[in-house]
């Protein structure tokens, strides 16, 4: 595993997030399931993330397409960082 990429993407996140990014909880929430609409620049993209930790955060930017499954778009990252509720699974990318 690439861990200088990692943590580089895990300091873009942290950073991105308290400056600028908008997390809004407006997705199709379920009893399992949480989806966030994430909000950088132009574009806005949907996280969704299981509430059990059953299966790891995704995302529907083009970045997160291209990374490998160890790793975790700035967007995913940012929504995991910024809900209480899943935090814990900012562990997946660090284990
Ligand atoms: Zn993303």
């Amino acid at each position: 595993m690439d861990t200088t990429a990692r943590n580089t993407r895990m300091r873009r996140a942290v950073q991105d997030v308290a400056r600028r990014y908008q997390i809004s909880r407006d997705g199709e929430n379920t009893s399992d399931r949480l989806q966030f609409s994430v909000k950088g620049g132009e574009k806005a993209y949907t996280v969704t993330a299981s509430r059990d930790w059953s299966a790891r955060a995704t995302c529907t930017c083009p970045d997160a397409a291209k990374l490998s499954a160890d790793l975790a778009c700035k967007h995913v990252m940012a929504v995991l960082l910024a809900e209480p509720e899943l935090q814990c699974q900012c562990l997946d990318f660090y284990l």
